[in-house]
C-alpha cells in the first residue's frame, strides 16, 4: 500500500508547481487516490491548504520531515487519470501553474468552500461497499446515502473511523419524497383511527390513497399548499406514509424537447458520416476538416455520427460555441437524444453545472454538448468528438490558462482513439492549411441540401452614397427592407462591433475621454448616459464640454444597436424590430426568448451584433443586411481580414436556408477588399489562397507559431528593464531561426495601473519553444523581486 501521496497544493506559485509528498496516515490507506482533492499543512505557518492527489508512490523524494494529510475532501476520485494526465500537459503546453489546470476542469461550485469539507473514513469493508456502489464526490453529496446522524453512529460503532470537519451545507439539491403506504385495503382502518371533524387528515389519507393508486411519489414541496411538514411527520408516526430524502438534479432545461427522426441523408452528407463513422469503428484518433457551406447540413452529420458512437456502446463530445447564443443547436441535439444529453456552458447556474457535471462523472449521460470549458466534460469511453463551427474565436480561452479548445479535443482525440471532426463554412487558416498538408482528413460538403442556391450578395459603396444616406442606411438596403415587409418575409440586420466602440471625441481639438487608470477610451452607455472603462469599471458622467479645449463641439462617435433601432423605427414605421446585443440578452433565457419570438414570426427585422451571425436556421428570413461591414479590417491584428470573411460568409448563410431565395446586402467604405470580395462570391478557396499569400509575406501563422510574452510592473522602468532583460535571454536561448519583435509597451500600455511590456516571437518547431519558455517564465519568477507578473499567449 502506498505509504505517499504526490499533491499538487492550491497554492499557485511557482515553487508550488511541482507536487508534495504527504504522508497517508494509515486510516487513511485504502481511501486516498489519485485525483481526490486532500486537505493538507502547507508552508511554516501549517496553514491548512488543499490540494490534489496526482500520484502515489512508496517513498517520499523529499529528504525532510514529510507532514500526513489532515483529511480527503473526496470519497472517489473527482478526476480521472485521463484528466490528471491532460491537466499535466494543459499547464506545459499553456504555462500555466497546475493547480490551475486542474480547477478549470472541475465546475465552480467544486472550487468554493474547498477548505470547509471534508469527509469521513470508511473504515470497514461494509461502509467502504456502501460509499463505494454510488460513490460520492464529496463529504456535501453523501448525504443521500448517510445522513450526517447516522454517519455519527456509524462513527461511535467503530465503522467509520473519524468523522472531520462536514459542510454545513451540500452542493447537491434534496427533495424528501412521499411514499404513501395508504392503500384499499388499510384506508378504512386508518379512518377509524382518526378523531371526528379532523378534516385536515381525513383529507391527508384521501390523498395518500389516491397517490397509491396513481403511483405517484410527489414530493413535500408539491404538496406543501395543502399539506404542512408536521401533518406528514404526525402521518409519518401513524404509518400512512414514508419519507425519503433524495438527491435531484437541477435541469437547466426542464422543456420537453420535440423529437427529431434522423434524416435520410443525401450522398454528399453519406459520404462524410460514412469515412467518420469508419474511424469510430477502427477507433482511429483521425482529426476530420469538415467544410461544408452554410445550409449543407453539417449539423445532421454531426448528430448522425455521434448517434453511431452511441450505437458503437460509446459516448459523443460535442462543443458549440457560446452555446447561450445558439439555443438551436442544444435543440436539435436535445431532440435527437432526449436525456442522454447533458449540457454545460457559462449560461447556467453553479448548481446546475455541477449537477450536469456529476451527471456525466457518474455516467448517466452519453453525450454532453457544450461550449469551450466542456472540453473538459469528465465524459469516459469517448467514440466521437465533434467541434461545430471551428474557427471561432471563443474557443480560445484569455485567461490562464491560455488554452484553445481545439488543442484539448486534439489530446483527448488521441487518448480515446476517437475521430476528431472539426466542422466550419469557413476554417481557420490554421485548420486548412493542416488539412492541405495531409494532418487533418478534408471532407466537403459544397452544397446546400437540395441543392438551393447560395444567396445573392450585393455589396454597396458607402462612399458614393452622400447625402442619400438616411441614419446608417443606404437606399438599397432600405429598400429592401421594404421589400421584404410587402412580402411577409424576415430579415436579419448586423451591425459588427468589433473592433468599433462607441466613444466621445471633441470635433475643435480631437480629444477622446480616456479611463484615468488605463489606457483605453472610455465607452458610452446610451441606456445609463455614462461614460464606462470596460477593463476596470471606472465610470463617470458624459463631458458637456471638451476638457481639453473648452469647445461646446464635444460629440458622440460611433453606432449602437439602439441608435440604428431608433433610426430604423422613424423610416420603416411598420417593422417589427426585435434588438438582440448586450443590453437586451442580460438576463438568462433572454436569447433563446428573443429567438424564439422571431422564429414564430413576431417581428419583421431581427436586429443584432455578431451574437445574430451564428448557427440561426430560420426558413422565414430571405433578406441579410450587414450595416458596416468594415469595422473590424483595421483593427492591429493579423486575424483582421480572416474574422470579417468569416463574419460575412456566416451571417450571409442566414439568408435563403428554405425554399426561398435569399438576398445579402453588404454595406462597406472597402468594397474593394479582397476579404469583402472573396466573401461576396462565397469563395473560400480564394480567400484562403490569398490570404496564405500574405501571411507567408508577413511571417504570420500558420507559417510561424507565434507567442506574446507580456511583463508587467507598477513601476513603468522596472516593466521595461524586466522586458528587455527577458529579451536578452530569449535571444541567446532560441536561436537565429526566431523572429523577435518588440519589446514593445503592450497593446494596451497600461491597465488598472501597471504598466505592460510585450515580446512577440515567431518561432517554428513549438516543441523547443514550449521548454525555452517553461524555464525562462521559472527563473523570472524566482530571481525578480516581487511585483512582476509574466504571461505567455
Ligand atoms: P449547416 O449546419 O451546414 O449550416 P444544417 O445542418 O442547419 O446546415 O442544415 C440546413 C437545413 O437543411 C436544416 O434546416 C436541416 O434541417 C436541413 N437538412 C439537413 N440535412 C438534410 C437532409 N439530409 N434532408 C433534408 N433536409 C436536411
Ligand atoms: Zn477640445
Ligand atoms: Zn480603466
Amino acid at each position: 500500500m502506498a505509504a505517499i501521496a504526490k499533491v499538487i497544493v492550491d497554492v499557485p506559485t511557482m515553487q508550488t508547481d511541482q507536487p508534495y509528498d504527504y504522508l497517508i496516515p494509515a486510516d487513511l490507506a485504502a481511501v486516498v487516490k489519485p485525483g481526490m482533492r486532500v486537505v493538507v499543512n502547507f508552508g511554516k505557518g501549517k496553514r491548512e491548504v488543499t490540494g490534489m492527489v496526482v500520484d502515489l508512490a512508496e517513498e517520499p523524494e523529499f529528504a525532510g520531515e514529510v507532514k500526513p494529510i489532515v483529511s480527503v475532501i473526496d470519497l472517489a476520485p473527482v478526476l480521472t487519470p485521463e484528466m490528471l494526465a491532460l491537466s499535466s500537459w494543459l499547464a506545459t503546453s499553456t504555462f500555466a501553474f497546475r493547480i490551475t489546470s486542474i480547477q478549470t476542469m472541475l465546475p465552480a461550485m467544486m472550487k468554493a468552500n474547498m477548505e470547509k469539507l471534508a469527509i469521513p473514513v470508511a473504515h470497514s469493508e461494509a461502509v467502504q461497499a456502501m460509499f463505494g456502489q454510488q460513490p460520492a464526490l464529496n463529504i456535501a453529496d453523501i448525504t443521500d446515502i448517510v445522513q450526517l446522524k447516522q454517519l455519527m453512529a456509524l462513527e461511535q460503532a467503530g465503522e467509520v473511523e473519524t468523522v472531520y470537519r462536514v459542510a454545513k451545507k451540500g452542493h447537491a439539491k434534496h427533495v424528501i419524497v412521499i411514499d404513501s403506504l395508504v392503500t384499499e385495503a388499510n384506508h378504512d382502518e386508518f379512518l377509524a383511527s382518526v378523531r371526528k371533524g379532523a378534516t385536515k387528515q381525513i383529507a391527508l389519507l384521501d390523498a395518500l390513497l389516491a397517490f397509491s393508486n396513481s403511483q405517484k411519489r410527489p414530493t413535500t414541496t408539491e404538496v406543501a399548499a395543502e399539506f404542512s411538514r408536521a401533518q406528514l411527520n404526525q402521518a409519518k408516526a401513524k404509518g400512512w406514509l414514508k419519507l425519503t430524502e433524495q438527491e435531484v438534479y437541477r435541469n437547466p432545461y426542464p422543456e420537453q424537447f420535440p423529437a427529431t427522426q434522423p434524416k435520410t441523408l443525401t450522398a454528399d452528407q453519406s459520404q462524410v458520416v460514412d469515412q467518420v463513422v469508419a474511424a469510430v469503428s477502427a477507433n482511429r484518433a483521425e482529426t476530420f476538416l469538415l467544410e461544408g457551406v452554410t445550409g449543407s447540413g453539417k449539423t445532421e452529420v454531426y448528430l448522425q455520427t455521434m448517434a453511431a458512437a452511441l450505437q458503437a456502446g460509446k459516448t459523443a463530445l460535442m462543443l458549440v460555441p457560446e452555446i447561450a447564443l445558439t439555443p438551436q443547436m442544444v435543440n436539435r441535439v436535445k431532440g435527437r437524444f432526449g436525456s442522454q444529453v447533458a449540457v454545460l456552458h457559462s449560461g447556467l447556474s453553479d448548481g446546475e453545472k455541477y449537477d450536469e457535471w456529476r451527471r456525466i462523472a457518474r455516467h448517466e449521460v452519453q453525450v454532453v454538448v457544450g461550449a469551450r470549458s466542456a472540453a473538459f466534460a469528465p465524459l469516459d469511453n469517448i467514440g466521437v468528438i465533434i467541434m461545430d463551427e471551428e474557427h471561432e474565436t471563443s474557443y480560445k480561452q484569455e485567461d490562464n490558462p491560455r488554452y484553445h479548445a481545439r488543442d484539448v479535443l486534439a489530446w483527448r482525440s488521441r487518448f480515446h482513439h476517437a475521430p476528431l471532426v472539426l466542422g466550419s463554412a469557413t476554417p481557420a487558416l490554421e485548420s486548412r492549411a493542416r488539412a492541405q498538408k495531409g494532418v487533418y482528413t478534408l471532407l466537403n460538403l459544397p452544397n446546400r441540401i437540395n441543392q438551393r442556391p447560395m444567396p445573392k450578395v450585393a455589396i454597396v459603396d458607402m462612399r458614393a452614397i452622400g447625402a442619400e444616406l438616411q441614419g446608417d442606411f443606404s437606399p438599397a438596403l432600405l429598400q429592401a427592407l421594404q421589400t421584404r415587409l410587402d412580402r411577409h418575409e424576415q430579415s436579419v440586420l448586423l451591425l459588427n462591433r468589433r473592433g468599433f466602440s462607441s466613444f466621445v471625441m471633441c470635433r475643435d481639438c480631437g480629444f477622446v475621454k480616456k479611463c484615468p487608470n488605463c489606457d483605453i477610451s472610455l465607452t458610452l452607455h446610451m441606456d445609463t448616459h455614462r461614460l464606462k472603462c470596460h477593463y476596470c469599471g471606472h465610470e463617470e458622467a458624459i463631458p458637456t464640454t471638451c476638457p481639453n479645449c473648452g469647445s461646446r463641439q464635444i460629440r458622440y462617435y460611433g453606432t449602437g444597436t439602439q441608435k440604428v433601432e431608433t433610426t430604423l423605427k422613424t423610416l420603416l414605421p411598420e417593422a417589427r424590430i426585435l434588438r438582440m446585443d448586450v443590453d437586451t440578452t442580460k438576463k438568462k433565457g433572454a436569447h433563446a426568448k428573443l429567438l424564439k419570438q422571431f422564429g414564430q414570426h413576431e417581428a419583421d427585422i431581427l436586429l443584432g451584433t455578431q451574437m445574430i451571425a451564428k448557427g440561426l436556421d430560420f426558413p422565414d428570413v430571405t433578406l441579410v443586411g450587414v450595416i458596416n461591414a468594415d469595422t473590424a479590417l483595421g483593427l492591429p491584428d493579423f486575424r483582421a481580414s480572416e474574422h470579417t470573411f468569416q463574419l460575412l460568409t456566416q451571417v450571409s448563410g442566414r439568408a435563403g436556408r428554405a425554399d426561398k431565395p435569399g438576398e445579402v446586402i453588404i454595406q462597406s467604405f472597402n468594397p474593394e477588399h479582397y476579404a469583402i470580395q472573396f466573401a461576396q462570391h462565397h469563395d473560400y478557396e480564394g480567400f484562403y489562397q490569398q490570404e496564405m499569400f500574405l501571411r507567408h509575406q508577413g511571417d504570420y501563422p500558420p507559417y510561424y507559431y507565434t507567442v506574446k510574452a507580456t511583463i508587467s510592473h507598477e513601476d513603468e522602468n522596472e516593466a521595461a528593464k524586466a522586458a528587455f532583460s527577458l529579451a536578452k535571454s530569449l535571444k541567446s536561448a532560441l536561436g537565429d531561426d526566431t523572429i523577435m519583435l518588440g519589446p514593445t509597451p503592450g497593446s494596451i500600455a497600461r491597465l488598472k495601473n501597471r504598466y505592460y511590456y510585450q515580446i512577440v516571437l515567431k518561432y517554428k518547431q513549438p516543441d523547443h519553444l514550449v521548454t525555452v519558455l517553461n524555464t525562462l517564465r521559472d527563473q523570472v519568477q524566482t530571481s525578480s523581486r516581487q511585483g512582476f507578473q509574466i504571461s505567455f499567449d
